[in-house]
C-alpha cells in the first residue's frame, strides 16, 4: 500500500494534538500553558511540512530475499534499484577503494541547498557463515526505498545515499570515503544516519554513539509516529560505518535492531531471511522515512547561528 505525504502530515498533526491535549490538562499555570501552546504552534508547523511516500510491504519484502550471494553483485543490485527509484545517472557514481573491495556505491539527490544529510549503510557481508541478510542487506535495501520515499518533493538538504563497501574489513568503505572528504565537504555535512542489521526485532538506536540532535529528533518522531523505538548498545565491541564520520567531528546516529540475545545471529550460519521479522522491518523503514523527512527540516541552518553556511 502507498500512502502520499498528505496522509502523513494528517496522521502526525492528529497524534501531536493528542499529546497537547494531554499537555493542557498538565499544565496547571497560564504561563506554562501559554508557553505550552506555543511549543506545540511551532512543533505543528513543521511536522504539517513533513511529506514523504513509501514503497510498499511487498516490493520491500521482495528486495530483502533478492539477495546475491557475492559482495560485488549486492553493490551492482543497489546501483539498480537506486536507477529505478529515479536517481538521475548524473547523480549516481561509484567510489573505487584503495583496496580489492568492491566500489561504494553513492547516489546524491540534490537539494535546495549545499547542506548535506549523508544516508549511509554497507553492503557487505561477512561470506564465510549465513547470507548476511540481517548484517547488513536489510540496511541496503533501505537505501534505495528512502531514496524513493524522499524524491517525490523538493528538500532543503542534498541527500547523499551511500552503500557503504568493505564494513566487515575493518569499515574501509566508510573510512574511505570520509578520509576523500574535504574540510570544505565535511563542514557541510549536517548529520550522518546510518542501518547496521536491521530487522531481528523493532528498532533501536545506539544511543552511546549517537549525537543527542539527532537521537532527540529521532524519539520525538518515533513518538508522533507511534513507532517502537529502544535505547539498545548493539554489543560489545560493535562498530558500524558511522564511526569514521563521528572521528571527523560530523554529527551521527545508526539504527538497528540488536540486542545482547541476537548479537550472536550475526555473523553466524543463523543470519538467514528466516532470523528477519518483516512487520518489524517495514516499521523500521516507516520510522526511518518519516525521520529523514523531519530532520531535513529540523536541521536547517539557523541564519542568525552561521551566516556562512546559508551563502553556500
Ligand atoms: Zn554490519
Amino acid at each position: 500500500m502507498r500512502r502520499d505525504g498528505t496522509t502523513f502530515s494528517r496522521q502526525f498533526l492528529r497524534e501531536f494534538a493528542k499529546v497537547l491535549a494531554a499537555c493542557m490538562v498538565c499544565a496547571v499555570s497560564p504561563s506554562a500553558q501559554t508557553s505550552a501552546q506555543t511549543s506545540a504552534q511551532t512543533l505543528a508547523q513543521t511536522l504539517a511540512q513533513i511529506q514523504f511516500r513509501l514503497q510498499t510491504r511487498e516490493v520491500i519484502a521482495g528486495h530483502l530475499k533478492s539477495f546475491p550471494t557475492r559482495n560485488g553483485a549486492r553493490e551492482a543490485l543497489i546501483w539498480k534499484w537506486f536507477a529505478e527509484a529515479g536517481c538521475k545517472s548524473a547523480n549516481l557514481s561509484e567510489q573505487a577503494l584503495d583496496r580489492k573491495l568492491p566500489p561504494n556505491v553513492i547516489c546524491v539527490l540534490p537539494g535546495e541547498t549545499r547542506e548535506v544529510i549523508v544516508v549511509g549503510a554497507h553492503t557487505d557481508h561477512v561470506d564465510t557463515y549465513g547470507d548476511g541478510v540481517v548484517d547488513n542487506w536489510t540496511g541496503a535495501v533501505l537505501l534505495p526505498a528512502l531514496l524513493y520515499s524522499l524524491s517525490a518533493q523538493p528538500r532543503h538538504h542534498t541527500l547523499i545515499f551511500i552503500g557503504f563497501s568493505g564494513e566487515e574489513k575493518n569499515l574501509a568503505g566508510s573510512q574511505y570515503y570520509v578520509d576523500h572528504l574535504t574540510s570544505e565537504q565535511r563542514a557541510r555535512i549536517d548529520g550522518m544516519v546510518n542501518f547496521d542489521s536491521l530487522g531481528l526485532g523493532s528498532t533501536e538506536v545506539w544511543a552511546s554513539h549517537a549525537d543527542k540532535a539527532l537521537l532527540d529528533a529521532l524519539a520525538f518522531v518515533a513518538a508522533a509516529s507511534k513507532l517502537p523505538l529502544t535505547l539498545m548498545e548493539p554489543g560489545n565491541g560493535a562498530t558500524a560505518d558511522s564511526e569514521p564520520f563521528a572521528r571527523r567531528q560530523i554529527r551521527r546516529i545508526t539504527l538497528h535492531s540488536v540486542t545482547p540475545q541476537t548479537w550472536s545471529i550475526l555473523h553466524s550460519p543463523f543470519d538467514k531471511m528466516a532470523a528477519v521479522k518483516m512487520n518489524d522491518y517495514y516499521d523500521s523503514y516507516k520510522l526511518t522515512a518519516e525521520y529523514l523527512a523531519y530532520l531535513d527540516d529540523a536541521l536547517k541552518t539557523q541564519p542568525a547561528a552561521d551566516p556562512d553556511k546559508i551563502t553556500r
